[in-house]
C-alpha cells in the first residue's frame, strides 16, 4: 500500500454535539475551504449543510458499540441504522475506539465501510493507510488508517502542547488530525473543562446549559484548531481520498 508521503486530514467525531455547535464549525471550514471528514453520531439539520459542499465534507459513521448505546440494539442494529443516516458513508470510527477483527466484517459486510480510522497512534513518525485482511474472500479487508493527534489524547496528557511549540507535529508521514466538537466549542484545556461541562448537562445532546460561562478563555483546542487551519489549509484530505482508485469501484 502506498500513499502520498505526508498526507494530512482532518476530521471529526461528532458525539451528539449539539448543532449550534457543529454548525460554528462548519461555517468556518466553508468559509476558509477546507476539507473535512465527520463522524456522526446522530442525524441533525447541519448535515444538510454539510451535504451542499461534498467537494468540502466527507460523512462517515461513529458508532457507538457500548452498553446503554442510543444508536441500536445490537452490532448488527446500529450499523445498519447509522448506514441508513449516512448512505454514502465509506469511512468509519468507532465511537471510543472500540474493534475487533469480527466487527470490521460486520462494518464492511453490512455498511460498505471501505476505510476504518479507530486506531489511535499518537505522534508516531512515518505512518500510513494500510490493507488489514481479516477474513478470506473480497470483503475480508478494510483499510486501515491510523490516527495521529486528538484533541482528547492532548487533553490527557501531562503537558499539551496547545500553541504547536514542542516537534511533536513535525512527523513525516500520514497525519489525521481529531477534533471533537464540544472540546472545540469549549476551547478545553484539560480534561477535567470536559468532565465539568458534561456533569453539568444531562445529555450532550439537550447541552442547553449555557455553554458560554464555560468556555475556556485561554488557549486550548481551539487554538491548535486554528492553528492547523492555517498551516495546512488546502493540503487538508478527506480520509476516502485516501482510499487507492482500484478499491473504491467496487
Ligand atoms: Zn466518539
Amino acid at each position: 500500500m502506498t500513499t502520498k508521503k505526508n498526507n494530512i486530514c482532518l476530521t471529526f467525531d461528532m458525539d451528539w454535539a449539539e448543532n449550534s455547535i457543529i454548525h460554528e464549525i462548519t461555517e468556518i471550514l466553508i468559509a476558509k475551504k477546507i476539507k473535512s471528514t465527520w463522524f456522526i453520531t446522530n442525524e441533525i439539520p447541519s448535515l444538510a449543510i454539510m451535504r451542499k459542499y461534498p467537494d468540502l465534507f466527507e460523512l462517515g459513521i461513529h458508532p457507538n458499540f457500548y452498553p446503554g448505546s442510543t444508536q441500536g440494539h445490537s452490532e448488527e442494529d446500529i450499523l445498519l441504522n447509522l448506514k441508513k443516516m449516512i448512505p454514502e458513508s465509506v469511512s468509519v470510527r468507532s465511537h471510543g475506539l472500540y474493534q475487533n477483527t469480527r466487527l470490521f466484517s460486520k462494518m464492511v459486510n453490512l455498511t460498505g465501510a471501505k476505510i476504518d480510522s479507530s486506531l489511535c497512534l499518537p505522534y508516531v513518525g512515518n505512518l500510513d493507510v494500510h490493507n488489514f485482511v481479516f477474513d478470506s474472500g473480497p470483503k475480508g479487508s478494510i483499510l486501515r488508517a491510523p490516527f495521529f493527534w486528538g484533541d482528547d489524547i492532548e487533553m490527557l496528557s501531562n503537558n499539551p502542547d496547545w500553541e504547536m511549540k514542542t516537534t511533536n507535529l513535525e512527523k513525516d508521514g500520514l497525519k489525521i488530525f481529531n477534533f471533537h466538537p464540544i472540546n472545540l466549542a469549549l476551547n478545553c484545556k484539560t480534561y477535567q473543562d470536559y468532565n465539568r461541562f458534561k456533569n453539568a448537562c444531562s445529555s450532550l445532546g439537550r447541552a442547553n446549559v449555557n455553554i458560554e460561562k464555560k468556555i475556556n478563555r485561554g488557549i486550548g483546542v481551539r487554538t491548535i484548531f486554528l492553528k492547523l487551519l492555517e498551516k495546512y489549509q488546502q493540503q487538508f484530505m478527506k480520509l476516502k481520498e485516501l482510499i487507492p482508485s482500484s478499491m473504491s469501484e467496487e
